[in-house]
């Protein structure tokens, strides 16, 4: 009798694993269905900025070639410290320092107003081709990807330890520390929030022109 009782006690419990698991595996494959449909939205909305077949050539490489988000929160930074970082699609926004003209790229604003909290990262495999000070972008740096489209990340607090142009750097590698360097002469800070500004450059008829990296960053950033 009581063998029998502990048979149907071990099969009931056998019941409620199967569904504790199946329930498990329902709600992980949930979530990857639904990262991967955030994904491909993305994808969607960053091609649709491009006009024609050699413009979407041009957004296809990007898309296969950039695989890291362009900030990560350093791992110096006390894990109680509510840091984060957040953008928006300011795009074509007017800029005023400088002369009118448009926002070419995506500010990434840090939500705690100081130097080097993130560490900037490479957003795809390439080559440094420009590193210096721009009066506009401060310490900059400008990496070519192997398909020739222009990444730039600008006003960088510093460099990550001699890196220089002309040096091969892989997506995901530490290229420098997010600041709030430029408007002003050489070593100008703290005009504006702390933030990267990150750009895409590709090149055209007449020369290179930036396009909307967005909806490439939210892609990069799994759809956060
Ligand atoms: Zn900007």
């Amino acid at each position: 009798m009581d063998k029998l009782k502990n048979r149907n006690i071990r099969f009931r419990y056998k019941k409620e694993i199967f569904a504790v698991v199946l329930c498990i595996i329902l709600c992980v494959s949930l979530h990857y269905i639904c990262t991967w449909e955030c994904v491909m939205k993305t994808e969607c909305r960053f091609m649709a900025q491009f006009e024609n077949n050699k413009s979407r050539k041009v957004a296809a490489d990007i898309i296969k070639e950039c695989s890291v988000f362009p900030a990560a929160k350093n791992e110096n930074v006390n894990r109680e410290d509510k840091v984060n970082c957040y953008y928006e699609n300011g795009y074509g926004d007017g800029r005023s320092f400088g002369g009118k003209r448009k926002h070419e790229g995506i500010d990434i604003m840090s939500s705690v107003d100081k130097k080097c909290l993130f560490k900037i990262r490479s957003v795809s495999d390439g080559t440094v081709e420009k590193k210096g000070w721009l009066k506009l972008g401060g310490y900059r740096l400008g990496i070519r990807s192997d398909s020739g489209i222009y990444y730039y990340y600008a006003h960088l607090a510093s460099y990550a330890d001699n890196i220089k142009c002309g040096d091969r750097v892989k997506a995901g590698q530490f290229i420098g520390y997010m600041g709030n360097t430029g408007y002003g002469d050489e070593g100008t800070s703290g005009k504006f929030p702390m933030h990267l500004h990150f750009g895409i450059y590709i090149k055209d008829g007449t020369g290179e022109s930036s396009i909307n990296p967005f909806y490439l960053l939210k892609k990069l950033e799994k759809c956060r």
